[in-house]
C-alpha cells in the first residue's frame, strides 16, 4: 500500500507512525512491516520524535552534506546535497509486528525525512505475515 506524505519545508520531518500502523492489514498477528521511500531525495528512520533532536538532525545534515559545495550533480538540478542526505538516512526501515501492532520501543517513531521539499511524497508500506 502506498501512503501520501505532504512536506512543507525544504528539510522536514513527518511522523508517519500512525499512518503506517493503520496500514497493517486486519488479520496480521505477527510479521514484519517494511516502510520504503521510493524517492532519491528523502529518507526514513526510526528514532525519537523530539523537537530539539529534530533540530539537531537538521544541523547535522547541514554539516555532513552542506548545500552549494560545487557538487557535480548540482549542474543538473541543483539538489546534490539532498541526494547525499537521503543516502545517509536510508530508504527503508523494517519494524516487527506483534499482536497486530507495530512493536516499536517506547521512544521510537517512524520518521519520514524530506531533504528537498516541500513536495508531495509517496511512502510504500508492505507487511509480511509469519
Ligand atoms: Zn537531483
Amino acid at each position: 500500500m502506498s501512503l501520501q506524505v505532504e512536506t512543507t519545508e525544504r528539510t522536514d520531518v513527518v511522523d508517519v507512525t500512525g499512518e503506517v500502523a493503520a496500514a497493517i492489514p486486519d488479520g496480521v498477528d505477527r510479521g514484519v512491516c517494511t516502510v520504503f521511500v521510493p524517492h532519491t531525495t528523502a529518507g526514513v528512520v526510526v528514532n525519537e520524535n523530539e523537537s530539539r533532536l529534530l533540530s539537531d538532525l537538521d544541523g547535522w545534515l547541514d554539516a555532513l552534506a552542506p548545500r552549494g559545495e560545487g557538487y557535480a550533480h548540482d549542474e543538473l538540478d541543483d539538489n546534490a546535497a539532498a541526494h547525499l542526505r537521503a543516502m545517509l538516512l536510508g530508504e527503508s526501515v523494517s519494524v516487527p509486528v506483534v499482536d497486530g501492532s507495530l512493536d516499536l520501543g517506547t521512544w521510537q517513531s517512524i520518521l519520514f525525512v524530506e531533504c528537498d521539499g516541500p513536495r508531495t511524497r509517496s511512502l510504500d508500506v508492505a507487511v509480511a505475515s509469519r
